[in-house]
């Protein structure tokens, strides 16, 4: 097994050092400094989280760092007051910082606002006032349904500075996901707007609430964003329970004191993006995850004064909160915000925009990297992305090959790749290459985070080369429930051991130690006794030239246990024939094994996937063994579906 062409998860050996340029005005230079802050934070966690506390502002200091007396319920920095709205703005007005781009917008149209601190600060004041006026107090829930506009950035950060909890939902979700997640956190207030581009369509997005708060009666109010004062998008107003935002503000004064938060008050409310099922509101709260969106921001991006900074996500996931507004912003960082698709009007749009701005940090998904591989490079070579200096991913696992292309052909092989493994759960970064000093694996996400005490056990606990991933010390930024739902939190993520975080996910450590996180645990698939992860047969796929993206699933067999069946899409100009299924298998056998060849190879156009772009597993598994298909509230586009059953039919 040898072969130099092996570049699946299971063979990888390619390594990448982070180069001189980097390395030599990187906050982590080497390994060693890397290793000893490690052992700090894991030998003396709490006197390492005080220290990194202490870089924020904090109306009164916490009499406690860590209170682990009734786990799972853990509190961080009890006995503390902050705001992380003022730790976001106010703290850095009194600095050169204050006239300094916090955000940087542009519409899919083209429409460009540029908001300093202050002007945030000014912005973001008027709306706590405005709030204030239609009676929010401090733990009032907000549901916030907004497109990727700087209200979005700014609705959020008007909750977070009066105390009130919001509660985002990603702005592509329907009325019912709405209603859902409403009435399950009994929200009041709605905030949300007219309308939004969406590839050069209007899509009008105040129906779409108009239709969802029929269903809610804790709504008093909406309150309804002007998208646009010169394009027109319809919008019914209803005189008693509907705000012009603008008119909302109009007449509120600029300064509004940043409520004194306890630590452990709720921050946010956010629903999981629902890959496996229900979606959960998790919730977070105010000191510890401010902390820890604020250090994994500042080290995982090696945030420099004169960076421009982009994280493709949308504010409605926790990626957005984590890593659009928060830890950014804390940071005193310039952040890029795109309202638009990546392929509105063309599919050089991103390339576009990072010449256009000069961004030096890029943040995406592997969803959205495999689409750009698929697109083609002469979308990306049209543009000067020479900014670029540090790449990211965040959200599944990324195929060697897929790393490879970042790599190569966005980062000109110059440019550092973090995959950072996280979740909604766990409120930042996890496991990560710190860009100075971690030599990457392609499709490894390498080590913990300071303070992250991850490790790899089985079902009884027992430590493993191969199994779940476990998280075994409490950390800042970790969720502190399921609202409403107290038997889920400790059902969901402490009942598999004791005291120790189980997130769901399989994972493998490597002989030097590295992570690859392999799937979710149910994707897992068990042939003839061997374990694989789909993850992993997925990367041999995509390694194919011609295969753009794949979803492999297990399903019953009586012989083996499991089977696998895989779903292949291509890259354009590329047809599915006998012959490539029979080059694809040949690929397994050679990379894997003859005990892995899937049942079945089926090519589609289009894989089901979640509003945030996961590929949802589950739903193929449904289809394969002729369920009817499961909760598909999330999927964002349901047609997927009913061609993939036709599909399956009919081979
Ligand atoms: P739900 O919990 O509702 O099913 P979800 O798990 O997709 O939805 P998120 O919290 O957005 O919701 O996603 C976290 C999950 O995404 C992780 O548990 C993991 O499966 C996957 N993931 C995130 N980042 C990475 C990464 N770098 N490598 C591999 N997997 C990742
Ligand atoms: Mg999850």
């Amino acid at each position: 097994m040898s072969n130099e062409n092996l570049k699946t998860v299971l063979q990888e050996k390619r390594t990448f050092q982070p180069q001189d340029h980097f390395q030599k005005n990187a906050k982590i230079q080497s390994m060693e400094a890397y290793k000893e802050k490690y052992r700090e934070s894991i030998e003396n966690p709490e006197e390492f989280w005080a220290n990194a506390a202490s870089e924020l502002h904090f109306f009164k200091k916490w009499d406690r760092v860590l209170n682990a007396e009734n786990p799972p319920f853990y509190r961080w920095f009890e006995g503390g007051k902050t705001n992380i709205c003022y730790n976001c703005i106010d703290r850095h007005l009194d600095s050169a910082t204050r006239n300094k781009a916090a955000i940087i917008w542009e519409g899919e149209p083209g429409d460009e606002v540029v908001l300093t601190y202050a002007d945030l600060a000014r912005k973001v004041n008027q709306l706590a006032n405005g709030l204030k006026k239609l009676g929010v107090q401090k733990g009032d829930r907000i549901a916030i349904y907004l497109p990727m506009i700087p209200e979005l950035a700014i609705s959020v950060l008007a909750c977070a500075r009066i105390g009130a909890v919001h509660s985002v939902i990603f702005a592509g979700f329907s009325a019912d996901s709405i209603s859902d997640r409403i009435n399950d956190c009994q929200a009041k207030i709605t905030i949300t707007s007219d309308g939004v581009w969406r590839k050069g369509k209007k899509l009008l997005l105040k129906n779409i609430v108009d239709e969802a708060v029929k269903k809610c009666p804790s709504i008093e109010k909406n309150i309804v964003v002007k998208r646009s004062h010169k394009d027109h998008f319809e919008c019914a107003m209803d005189e008693n329970k509907d705000i012009w935002y603008h008119d909302l503000i109009e007449n509120c004064s600029l300064s509004c004191p940043a409520e004194e938060m306890d630590s452990e008050d709720m921050l946010f409310l956010l629903y999981t993006s629902g890959t496996t099922g229900k979606p959960k509101g998790i919730i977070h709260t105010t000191a510890g995850y401010m902390l820890y969106s604020y250090y994994t921001s500042k080290y995982v991006f090696d945030l420099q004064p004169e960076d421009v900074y982009w994280c493709t996500a949308d504010i409605g996931w926790i990626t957005g909160h984590s890593y659009i507004v928060y830890g950014p912003l804390a940071n005193g960082a310039t952040c890029l915000m795109y309202e638009g698709a990546p392929n509105a009007p063309h599919k050089g749009r991103f390339w576009e925009i990072v010449e256009k701005y000069r961004v030096n940090i890029f943040y995406t998904a592997p969803t959205a990297i495999r689409t750009f591989m698929k697109w083609g490079e002469d979308w990306v070579n049209k543009y000067d992305i020479s900014s670029l200096r540090l790449l990211g991913t965040v959200g599944e696992p990324i195929n060697p090959e897929a790393w490879m292309w970042y790599h190569k052909v966005i980062g000109k092989e110059r440019c550092p790749i973090v995959d950072t493994w996280w979740q909604t759960e766990t409120g930042g970064m996890m496991i990560t290459p710190i860009p100075g000093c971690t030599t990457t694996k392609p499709g490894s996400a390498t080590f913990p985070f300071f303070g992250i005490d991850a490790t790899i056990l089985d079902k009884d606990g027992n430590e493993q080369d191969t199994g779940f991933l476990a998280v075994r010390k409490p950390w800042p930024g970790m969720l502190r429930g399921v609202y409403g739902d107290e038997e889920r939190f400790k059902n969901t993520y402490w009942s598999q051991w004791e005291n120790i975080y189980f997130p769901g996910d399989g994972a493998r450590r490597d002989e030097d130690g590295y992570f690859w996180i392999l799937g979710r645990v149910d994707d897992v698939v068990n042939v003839s006794g061997h374990r694989i992860g789909t993850a992993e047969l997925e990367s041999i796929f995509v390694s194919h030239a011609s295969v753009a993206e794949s979803a492999v699933i297990g399903i019953d067999h009586e012989i083996k246990g499991q089977a696998m069946v895989a779903f292949v899409s291509l890259r354009e100009g590329n047809e599915g024939s006998d012959s490539l299924i029979e080059e694809l298998t040949q690929l397994v056998i050679e990379k894997i094994g003859k005990f892995a060849i899937p049942e079945r190879i089926i090519f589609t156009a289009d894989l089901p996937k979640t509003r945030s772009g996961k590929i949802m597993r589950r739903l193929l598994r449904d289809i394969a063994e002729g369920r009817a298909v499961g909760n598909v509230t999330t999927l964002a586009d349901a047609g997927v579906i009913d061609a993939l059953k036709e599909k399956y039919q009919e081979d």
